[in-house]
């Protein structure tokens, strides 16, 4: 009679050892996902919310599989939102190696002066008028601040390159460049038993997140064309399951590819439909016509990223009149 020995299996990778650790958060869809992925050095992907109920959330749930914070030796991000590095700090205090893009890191270096010109412009260009694009400046450059607070750039163990592969916790993480939703976005790609995609917030089933990519910003009108970079990406890779950002994991990786980009197009299209309506016109009008005064900047980008889209694409012009961008729709 023979059985398995459980030490035999406990440093075995398993696609059911990668669990799932839940953070709230104040805007939709209410959460923000981090991944546990157990073994020897557990890894974590991500960081969930910054605050103490999220360093709270994350101590439970690493004492519910027998760990605490020091236990986590190895910590990787997908993306500098705040949502999903907010714990950074308290992991780097317990100890943990972070591994972050590189790229990632030279956006939080850079001189405040020139983020807030940039800005300035592209508000200006995008018709904001006088008090939303200060409003658009000051936000900028908080969000740089914070940033800068929660994953600070001299204190990333491994700035990983897109394309280069990197050990961690016995793993190899494969980064992949998935912008749109975020200018420097990782995903990961890592053999657990299976191959595992960590795709963030660049692949999200049953929705997909906003494409912020550069925010307000120099490449604010490239957003919704690199978002389908990153399916393009996506689709040439094989894995048997993800792990996003938010929402649950999933198997079917090329259903969720097929329904981001069905939401990119049917967003192109409205706005498409929406500058035909009162085109030639601003971003901004274009944005208020397809989708109501914007109160949060992520409708505006989705609009702008459109703009570029349709631009690029030749199915719209763009010229710049009392230094506003005005669109028009060529048919
Ligand atoms: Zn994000």
């Amino acid at each position: 009679m023979s059985s398995e020995c459980a030490s035999d299996t406990e440093g075995t990778p398993s696609l059911d050892r990668v669990f799932r650790i839940e953070f709230e958060v104040d805007w939709p869809p209410g959460h923000a996902v981090a991944w546990l992925v157990d073994g020897p050095e557990p890894v974590l992907v991500d960081a969930g919310a910054p605050g103490e109920a999220a360093t709270e959330t994350l101590t439970d749930a690493l004492d519910a599989h027998g760990y605490g914070l020091a236990d986590i030796e190895h910590l990787v991000v997908t993306h500098p939102h705040s949502d999903h590095v907010g714990q950074v700090p308290t992991l780097l205090e317990a100890g943990a190696r972070l591994y972050a893009p590189g790229p990632a890191l030279k956006q939080l270096r850079r001189d405040p002066d020139d983020l807030e010109a940039a800005v300035r412009r592209t508000a200006r260009e995008a018709g904001l008028g006088d008090d939303r694009v200060d409003r658009a400046v000051e936000q900028a450059v908080d969000s740089l601040e914070r940033d800068w607070r929660l994953l600070p750039p001299d204190e990333v163990d491994v700035a990983f390159d897109f394309g280069e592969p990197f050990d961690a916790g016995g793993h190899i993480f494969t980064p992949l460049y998935t912008p749109g939703h975020q200018k420097t976005h990782a995903s990961f790609l890592a053999e657990l038993g299976g191959t595992a995609l960590f795709p963030g917030d660049a692949l999200i089933e049953p929705f997909r997140a906003a494409a912020i990519h550069a925010g307000i910003d120099r490449g604010a009108y490239r957003a919704i064309d690199a978002f389908y970079d990153a399916m393009d990406r996506f689709e040439a890779v094989e894995a048997d399951r993800a792990f996003p950002g938010h929402g649950p994991a999933f198997d079917d990786i090329g259903g969720a590819v097929d329904s981001t980009r069905e939401s990119l197009d049917s967003l192109v299209e409205d706005t498409a439909e929406a500058l035909r309506a009162v085109g030639p016109t601003s971003p901004v009008e274009v944005s208020d016509e397809r989708a109501g005064p914007a109160e949060h900047p992520a409708t505006l980008l989705d609009t702008f990223g459109s703009l570029g889209s349709l631009e690029a694409a030749d199915r719209a012009e763009c010229r710049l009149v009392d230094g506003v961008r005005q669109y028009e729709l060529i048919e």
